[in-house]
C-alpha cells in the first residue's frame, strides 16, 4: 500500500479535511487493499458520528409529469413514451398514513417539475400530513420561487432535497437545457435561509465527468454545509439523449460515498435506490462505506413503474409492507439498527446540543 494513500486516508478520518488534489488521490485507490482501507475508515467515521442507526425515509413519487428536459432523466418532458400520472390527494394521504403505521418517521414527497402543483395545492397536502401524522416532511419537487419555498416551510415542510447534480458548471449547463447552475445554487442558499434542513447531491458517472469533478462535488457540499448528500450512480435511460452512455459503476459510487463520509462526518448519506439497482447488495455495501439512510418507496404500487427516472428500478412490484420487512432484514443482516426517531439533521443536534 502506498504510504501517501494511507496517511491521507488517516488525515481525512481524523480531521475531515483534504485539499482538492489530496481528495482526487484518495478517490483513486490503486488496489484492493487501498480500497478496503478507504471503505473501512469511512465506516468507522460513520459509526463514531452517526452510530449504528439507519434512518428510513418513505418516499411518495406523487407526479411523474415534468416540464424540464434534463438529458439524463426518463421523466423529461420530451419523453413521450411514458404513461404520465398525478396521484390524487386522498391517495397520497393514505400512502403517508400507511407508511406511518409501518413506523416511518419521515415522508418524502417527490415529483417531476409539475406546475399544476401550485403552492396552495402542495401546502394543502403538507398541512394535512402534518396535522394527521407525527412525521417529518422532506420535499423534492425541484426549482420553485422563494415565495413558494416560504409557503411550503410555513405549511410544515422540514427538509428540502435539491440535488446540484454536478458541481461542474459547464457540464451542468450541457445536461440541463434552459436551466442554470447559478440558479440551482441560489435556491440551495434560499432553502437554508428559510430554515430547511437541506440536501444536495450529485450523480456519479455522468458522460464527460472527471474524478476532479467528483472531488468538487464533495467539496462543494462540504462548503455548503448541507445536512444531507444524495449521491448515486447515473443510470442511462433508453428514451433519453444519454441512452447510449455508459453510466456510473458501483465501485466508483462507493468510493465517492466513502470520501463524502470522511469529509462530512455528520451529513446524512443515503444508500440510494440507484445503487441498489446496480447490484443486489448495492445498498448494504453503501451502508458499509459511509451511508446511514435508506429511502424505501411507498408510492402506491400501481403508479410505481411509471416513475421511471432510470430503467430497471428495484422494488416497483412490491407492496409497502413487504418493502419495509425487506429493508429491515437487510439492515439487520449487516448488524445495523433501524432508527426510531425522526432522523433530523445530525448537525442540528450539534448546533443546539440536544
Ligand atoms: N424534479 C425534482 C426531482 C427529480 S428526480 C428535482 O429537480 O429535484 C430525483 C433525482 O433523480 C434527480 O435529482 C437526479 O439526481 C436523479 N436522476 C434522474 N435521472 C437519473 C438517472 N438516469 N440515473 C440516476 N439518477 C437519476
Amino acid at each position: 500500500m502506498r504510504e501517501k494513500f494511507k496517511s491521507l486516508v488517516a488525515k481525512a478520518a481524523e480531521w475531515h479535511e483534504l485539499t482538492k488534489e489530496e481528495l482526487i488521490y484518495v478517490l483513486q485507490p490503486e488496489d484492493h487493499k487501498e480500497r478496503e482501507l478507504l471503505f473501512k475508515k469511512a465506516d468507522e467515521v460513520r459509526q463514531n458520528y452517526c452510530g449504528s442507526d439507519v434512518h428510513l425515509r418513505g418516499i411518495i413519487e406523487f407526479s411523474n409529469i415534468c416540464e424540464r428536459n434534463c438529458l439524463y432523466c426518463g421523466l423529461r418532458g420530451d419523453n413521450k413514451r411514458l404513461n404520465r400520472y398525478r396521484i390524487p390527494e386522498e391517495e397520497i394521504l393514505e400512502a403517508a398514513a400507511g407508511a406511518y403505521r409501518l413506523g416511518y418517521k419521515t415522508i418524502v414527497l417527490q415529483s417531476g417539475e409539475d406546475s399544476w402543483y401550485t403552492a396552495d395545492r402542495l401546502c394543502s397536502i403538507i398541512r394535512k400530513i402534518k396535522e394527521g401524522l407525527d412525521v417529518a416532511i422532506t420535499l423534492c419537487v425541484g426549482e420553485r420561487t422563494y415565495e413558494d419555498y416560504r409557503e411550503f416551510r410555513n405549511a410544515g415542510a422540514d427538509r428540502y432535497l435539491l440535488k446540484h447534480e454536478t458541481a461542474n458548471g459547464a457540464l451542468y449547463t450541457r445536461l440541463h437545457p434552459g436551466m442554470s447552475f447559478r440558479a440551482r445554487i441560489s435556491r440551495l442558499e434560499w432553502l437554508k435561509e428559510l430554515g430547511y434542513q437541506v440536501g444536495a447531491g450529485n450523480m456519479v458517472g455522468l458522460p464527460g465527468q472527471t474524478i476532479a469533478d467528483l472531488a468538487d462535488d464533495i467539496l462543494f457540499m462540504k462548503r455548503m454545509d448541507v445536512d444531507m448528500a444524495g449521491i448515486g450512480p447515473f443510470i442511462p435511460h433508453g428514451n433519453t439523449p444519454l441512452g447510449k452512455a455508459s453510466g456510473g459503476t458501483l465501485d466508483l459510487t462507493l468510493r465517492v460515498l466513502a470520501c463524502a463520509r470522511l469529509l462530512m462526518p455528520l451529513v446524512h448519506l443515503p444508500a440510494t435506490t440507484a445503487v441498489g439497482t446496480l447490484h443486489p447488495y448495492g445498498r448494504e455495501k453503501a451502508l458499509q462505506c459511509g451511508a446511514n439512510v435508506v429511502m424505501p418507496n411507498i408510492t402506491p404500487s400501481r403508479y410505481r413503474k411509471d416513475y421511471e427516472i432510470y430503467p430497471n428500478k428495484i422494488c416497483v412490484n412490491e407492496e409497502p409492507e413487504r418493502c419495509r420487512g425487506c429493508i429491515q432484514n437487510r439492515i439487520s443482516s449487516i448488524g445495523r439498527t433501524v432508527a426510531s426517531d425522526y432522523g433530523h439533521s445530525l448537525k442540528l443536534k450539534v448546533r443546539h446540543n440536544y
